[in-house]
């Protein structure tokens, strides 16, 4: 195979006699697709079968004689993923990646979303939202949970985000960021040393001044009607302690009627750990414990960050199936810590991977979070062992399709399975030789193996070009917009 042989012909290939399932559209031949069964470290050669947007069947070789006008793809010498599922993320500063740096997060805070940045355009929010999209797809992410601030909020920007998105096609979970406590509200201990004027920098990133009552708009204008295609709704409390209660039974009625997943922050920095051990003493100093006797805490729950998650609260979030999304990146970046992942696996806890802001992480890049997410571990719990790249690959596929409430959509490879599938080149020295292909994804590869990436069915990424949209105008026109942006800071 040569590097141009994208495309093969359906002769050439031919190595078996298993009768191509009825309805295939597009073949993936000969590739190592890590199945949830399959060896990690040496998967075995297997065709997939896709019928339009599904997964149709795998066979060690599917009879070809008869698939005329099926597309076949030479995936030999090729790691075939479940496309990763960036479980935590947020578009509205993916123009300020490497702005900042040395800061720790309350600081950070102070920059992010002040309420007096001018407000927003719409083809800014378009360019933005499809310049993050781009970086994802690019590094192998098919699904990526977007937890949106649009502050104030404007339904043409609302519209513009879900045509980006449409547009370069990628899968998104989508939840507006909401919070209903003021941000001097939530650091009471320090209100009174906290300069007066500079209150209102410190934003909850969803404040609650605004006039329209979000997630009842929300509910009216999406949550009633169809999804667009690739697109299903999340609810996004911003964070337990800057949401009342009443807000936060809201979320949890809305949820269940729904079944749709939420997602929140807990614990990013020590200071908001502090912050709920000294606010909280009826429960035990435990943001967790305040949920679970609340009612609110339940399946659908995914926590980001929980870096400072207290034993009890860990035995909690198992107890009622609720997850975590670790961002190890934007957590060393901003100075917050590291969170308790051997203990959250050893308490059976679902664990999903995020890349968090692009001004705090910087990079939507995947193989950079599992990497991360395999080394700590050693700091979170300095013993020998257990081996963490696997569990690294399935935090970062399954783990997140889970949390999003989409297991038995995305996230693993078989047959009735959407196929989101992203496709690694073996032949970069990344693996040669090849000992063990979790360990070399993980410890080895950053992210230039990635060739191509279908999501739904469709190529939307070949020889590591996107089909959907011109990506060098997208950049160009973000790249505009943004020098616009920080000329008037
Ligand atoms: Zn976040």
């Amino acid at each position: 195979m040569t590097t141009s042989s994208f495309v093969t012909s359906a002769k050439q290939l031919d190595m078996s006699d298993q009768a191509l399932p009825a309805g295939t559209t597009l073949l993936l031949r000969g590739g190592r697709p890590l199945t949830p069964d399959a060896d990690w470290h040496d998967p075995p050669q297997a065709d997939i079968a896709v019928a339009n947007d599904r997964i149709a069947g795998l066979s060690r070789g599917f009879r070809l004689a008869d698939a005329g006008g099926v597309e076949v793809i030479d995936a030999r010498d090729h790691l075939v993923l479940p496309g990763f599922v960036n479980a935590h993320y947020h578009s509205h500063d993916v123009l300020a990646k490497g702005t900042l740096e040395e800061v720790p997060l309350e600081t950070w805070r102070l920059y992010a979303l002040p309420p007096q940045y001018p407000p927003r355009s719409p083809e800014e929010i378009y360019a933005r939202t499809l310049l993050g999209a781009l970086e994802c797809l690019r590094s192998g992410m098919t699904t990526i949970q977007d937890m949106l601030t649009l502050y104030p909020y404007e339904e043409r920007h609302m519209d513009a985000v879900m045509r980006a998105y449409a547009e370069v096609g990628i899968r998104v979970v989508f939840a507006l960021q909401y919070a209903d406590r003021r941000g001097i509200e939530t650091v009471p201990f320090w209100k009174d040393t906290f300069p007066a004027e500079l209150h209102p920098l410190l934003s909850t990133a969803a404040e609650p001044e605004r006039k329209l009552d979000l997630i009842g708009h929300f509910e009216e204008t999406r949550l009633k009607r169809p999804a667009p295609p690739r697109t299903s709704w999340a609810l996004g409390p911003s964070s337990p302690e800057r949401c009342s209660t009443a807000m936060l039974q809201r979320t949890t009625e809305l949820a269940r009627r729904y079944d749709l997943p939420v997602y929140t922050h807990i614990y990013e920095s020590r200071g908001m750990a502090l912050q709920a051990r000294l606010t909280l003493p009826e429960y035990s100093g435990l943001l967790i414990r305040r949920m679970a006797e609340e009612g609110v805490l339940d399946r659908r729950l995914n926590f980001a960050h929980s870096v400072w998650l207290a034993q009890p609260e860990i035995d909690l979030l198992a107890e009622h199936g609720a997850g975590v999304v670790l961002n190890p990146q934007g957590n060393l970046k901003m100075k917050c810590g590291i969170a308790p992942i051997r203990a959250l696996q050893q308490a059976g806890v679902r664990i999903g991977l995020g890349c968090d802001n692009c001004s705090c992480s910087d990079a939507q890049n995947m193989f950079v979070a599992m990497k991360l997410f395999t080394l700590l571990a050693a700091v979170s719990d300095p013993i020998p062992g257990p081996p963490q790249a696997v569990a690294a690959l399935r935090a970062a596929t399954q783990g997140g399709a889970d949390g999003a409430q989409l297991g038995g959509l995305i996230g693993r490879i078989a047959p009735g399975l959407k196929a989101d599938l992203t496709l690694i080149d073996m032949r970069d020295p990344t693996f040669s030789p090849l000992n063990s292909a979790a360990r070399q994804l993980v410890h080895v590869e950053a992210g230039r193996g990635v060739r191509h990436v279908l999501v739904d069915g469709k190529v939307v990424v070949r020889d590591r070009r996107l089909l959907t949209l011109d990506a060098a105008a997208a950049a160009a026109d973000a790249r505009t917009r943004a020098r616009k942006i920080f000329a008037r800071i």
